[in-house]
């Protein structure tokens, strides 16, 4: 049996019309850039998330550049982010001329450990005369980017709370994370909808996935959104009249569209991979599987929570990880390795001066994870198919 890690083509069948209807609707009139389908898709994204501003951009990459570039962090900058993350996260802030710090991950979910956090900011960072904070180098240090790994939420009290304490904006990744909740303050709250401000990608393997690359930023200041808004067309308030460097950050029609029409759908999908999750538990269970891997966690589950988890991967953990690998490959079972390094082990950054070991956890899950196939239509019995050809293995 074929189990492919991801198949989006059971999704597309079932809503090919409205797509196709969407898609006719624009060739028909010819509006392609910043139109009315960008600005519907965007107050459909911010009734979602209950934030008060939207603003449609080009990719999640792109969202980071621009929040950056909005919040005119550059060189003499330091942003602090996970070193367990997708690369983008780290090489916007590089991009912008600022210094990426690096935080270890917990080891239980492998988001950005607070109590490290605190540890860097208390142990290695100091209050100047002038009154910034700077690391060890000078640098100011300006914001944090937590990001919510494989759908579920990094521990945002801590982390606000800290962020508080040392006057530091939170930029969220809401990258793998489109409709994850946190039990914040008590109350829930969605990702990208904690901090200050956060962003989404639609890359079309994301739970929310466009016909290309498509993203967007949500966040609470509205005078923010405005300068957002700006910097996605040149830093252009005014036709032609440019008060700061942007870029071309926006979303076109036709992705707006697609998404628009998906949108309604994604808790849906979220609640059936939730439902592939606990299948996968159940039959590890059943096999004695267990003790050789480690399961995802779901701290949030019993928090009165309903998307407490996303599941955008389901990352299992095993000290045997490259050989089963290759066993299931054998076996026509897709699997991925999400990150095989850690960011201070990727070449390009040899010059912020991290060595191997800096960051145990990290370098630790980068050695045992693997994610499994998981999407909403994967049936039952290719999920038996996979747990088998584990325990085959083990
Ligand atoms: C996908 C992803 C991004 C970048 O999004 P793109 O739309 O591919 O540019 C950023 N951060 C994380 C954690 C991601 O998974």
């Amino acid at each position: 049996m074929r189990v492919p890690l991801l198949d989006l083509s059971d999704q597309y069948r079932a809503l090919e019309s409205p797509i196709r209807a969407q898609l006719d609707e624009i060739l028909a009139n010819q509006q392609f850039i910043l139109g009315p389908k960008g600005a519907a898709f965007e107050e459909a994204i911010r009734a979602y998330c209950g934030s008060p501003n939207a603003i449609g951009v080009s990719s999640g990459t792109d969202a980071l550049l621009a929040i950056l570039m909005a919040l005119e962090i550059g060189p003499g900058d330091a942003v602090i982010t996970s070193s367990y993350s997708f690369f983008a996260t780290a090489g916007c802030i590089a991009r912008v001329g600022a210094t990426p710090i690096l935080i270890d991950i917990d080891p239980e979910t492998c988001n950005i450990s607070p109590s490290a956090l605190e540890r860097y900011l208390n142990e290695s960072c100091r209050r100047g005369e002038d009154g910034f904070l700077r690391e060890p180098q000078g640098k100011i240090l300006r914001a944090i980017v937590p990001v919510h790994l494989y759908g579920l939420c990094c521990d945002m009290d801590a982390i606000q709370r800290i962020a508080e304490r040392f006057e530091l904006e939170v930029i969220e990744d809401a990258a793998q994370a489109i409709g994850a909740e946190y039990p914040f303050g008590g109350a829930s709250a969605k990702a990208g909808a904690m901090g200050e401000v956060g962003y989404f990608s639609f890359y079309p393997t994301k739970n929310l996935g466009a016909a290309g690359d498509a993203g967007m930023v949500i966040c609470q200041d509205d005078a923010l959104a405005e300068r957002l808004r700006a910097c996605r067309q040149h830093g252009m308030e005014r036709r032609y009249y440019h008060n700061f460097i942007g870029g071309n950050f926006r979303l076109d029609e036709m992705q707006a569209a697609i998404l628009g029409v998906k949108l309604p759908f994604l808790d849906g999908w979220s609640a059936a991979r939730r439902g592939v999750a606990d299948v996968y538990r159940e039959e590890f269970q059943r096999l004695g599987l267990t003790n050789q891997l480690s399961l995802p966690p779901e701290p949030y589950r019993d928090r009165g929570l309903t998307n407490h988890h996303i599941y955008h991967q389901y990352v299992i953990r095993t000290s045997q990880r490259d050989a089963l690998r290759e066993h299931l490959a054998r076996k026509e079972i897709g699997s991925a390795i999400y990150y095989p390094l850690g960011l201070h082990q990727q070449k390009c950054f040899a010059y912020l001066g991290y060595h191997d070991g800096d960051f145990p956890e990290t370098e630790r899950a980068a050695r045992e994870t693997l994610a499994l196939p998981i999407y909403p239509e994967l049936s039952r019995e290719a999920q038996r198919y996979v747990a088998e050809s584990i325990a085959e293995f083990f």
